[in-house]
């Protein structure tokens, strides 16, 4: 269950989000469109970083995952062959008092009497089914010929094109296929921030197998999966593992995990690891006519591989960054009075800024410039970000909230006017300890790749 402090928790971290431009509603100066939000300069910084490293662990540091870049639009037919014209829909119930549109599980049963959880009213229409996907139509005409949909999910793609990837990429079972990219639903009841979108990116993986090896591969991406999410410092003890049941299952799923996030909404869904068998692969395979089997060339057997489907959220894995992140502790002002500072605690792998570079003092050409050079010195390697604005406290404070994890201060020391020892090294501050050492400028570089690569 959420408390009020977790719902104030929740107002905090939209709060932040705007104000340093992680997230904003899309359209704003036109009062917004529902469930659709746009990323500002840090928030593409932090979705980027998430997306690239999800690239690198499931499809650089393997032999048997390649990735590809499916078309947004595609062929009418392809929705109709995995069933989503049919029954990608929720059902749906309107509330006539109110006017609010509800799903169906959300309205309340009092002793077999359905009510408005709106406005409490009960005069609610029956069930209806409402179809998620969002049409469009391709080329001049607008008519059902010229027809189709926004994709709901990126793995349609992988499926249809799974025999031309398997022969350009010479891969043998198991092997997977990967895809990052947008997709769209038109939910019904958009809400809790970024959590459920109507436009969202997508980061799936789709491993093709034997049959007999399915059940051990799902168990097999599971662990694989929660590594990850530890890996980008999201602690294994926020995160929950539900085994879903057979009678939430689509009919051809064999089994499914969802991986849970303890959201301060809420425990609520990441990620799907579902066992979806040889149904997507099978239905293409009816409705298009071309053969998508595999052929085995050591037992010249063919047929059509089983699929173990990984599939992540970007917006939401965002979310659960900058929610496990968000923190609130004391910390000295400018006279040493203790005073409470807003800290994102990003991993360094994840945050959006890696280091804040800062000269003690602006007025002092030699210690700008001695900035400027470090500035140079470690931009091929991160992205970092130079400020000579205001009382270095003040700076360090700027960065703590948006979560750089590493700040550098040139001062008199790194010049050698004190101590001739100390020329050219600067102080590295640490943002969660606030600890402070001493690093060489020759050796910076490779301190701190250490921790953000
Ligand atoms: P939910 O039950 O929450 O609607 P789902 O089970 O329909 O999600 P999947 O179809 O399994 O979701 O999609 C895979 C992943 O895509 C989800 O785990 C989630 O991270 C992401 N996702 C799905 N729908 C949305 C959405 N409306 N907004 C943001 N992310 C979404």
């Amino acid at each position: 269950m959420s408390t009020p402090s977790d719902s104030q928790r929740m107002e905090k971290i939209v709060s932040l989000c705007k104000r340093r431009g992680f997230i904003f509603q899309s359209s704003e100066i036109y009062g917004g469109l529902n469930g659709l939000w746009d990323y500002g300069p840090l928030g593409v910084e932090l979705k980027r970083n998430l997306k690239n490293y999800w690239w690198r662990v499931m499809v650089h540091e393997r032999d048997d995952v390649v990735g590809m870049d499916g078309s947004i639009l595609m062929n009418r037919a392809v929705w109709k062959a995995s069933g989503h014209e049919e029954t990608f829909s929720d059902p749906m119930v309107d509330c006539r008092s109110c006017k609010a549109r509800l799903r169906a599980d959300q309205v309340i049963d009092k002793k077999g009497v359905r009510q408005c959880p709106n406005c409490g009213g009960k005069d609610l229409t029956e069930p209806r089914a409402f179809n998620l996907m969002f049409k469009t139509y391709v080329g001049a005409t607008e008519d059902e010929s010229s027809m189709t949909y926004l994709r709901p999910e990126t793995a349609q793609a992988i499926f249809v094109q799974f025999k031309t990837v398997l022969e350009v990429s010479r891969k043998k079972l198991p092997f997977g296929i990967a895809q990052v990219g947008k997709a769209f639903r038109n939910e019904i009841n958009p809400r809790n921030f970024t959590f459920r979108s109507r436009e969202f990116e997508q980061m799936e993986l789709e491993y093709f197998c034997r049959a007999e090896e399915g059940m051990r591969l799902l168990d097999y991406w599971l662990k694989e999966r929660l590594k990850f999410y530890e890996r980008i410092g999201i602690s294994r003890g926020k995160l929950h593992v539900r085994e879903v049941p057979e009678e939430e299952r689509a009919f051809y799923s064999k089994a499914n995990y969802d991986i849970e996030y303890d959201f301060p909404f809420g425990l609520q869904e990441l990620e799907g690891v579902a066992y979806r068998t040889d149904y997507d692969l099978s239905q293409h395979q009816k409705a298009s006519g071309k053969s998508l089997e595999y052929f085995d060339e050591e037992t010249k057997q063919k047929f059509i591989p089983h699929v173990v489907e990984p599939s992540a959220g970007v917006d939401r894995t965002v979310l659960a960054l900058i929610c496990e992140a968000y923190a609130e502790d004391q910390a000295p002002d400018e006279k040493r009075k203790m005073e409470t500072r807003v800290v994102l605690r990003f991993h360094p792998r994840m945050a959006p800024i890696k280091c804040g570079i800062f000269p003690l003092l602006k007025n002092n050409a030699q210690l700008v410039e001695k900035a400027k050079e470090i500035v140079d010195l470690l931009r091929p390697h991160m992205y970092v970000f130079y400020d000579e604005s205001g009382a270095i406290g003040r700076r360090y404070r700027r960065q703590d909230e948006i979560g750089t994890p590493f700040g550098v201060t040139v001062d008199f020391e790194t010049l050698g006017e004190k101590d001739a020892t100390l020329r050219n090294t600067v102080t590295l501050r640490d943002r969660d300890s606030m600890k402070q050492r001493r690093v060489a400028i020759g050796e910076l570089a490779g301190t701190l790749l250490a921790d953000i690569t």
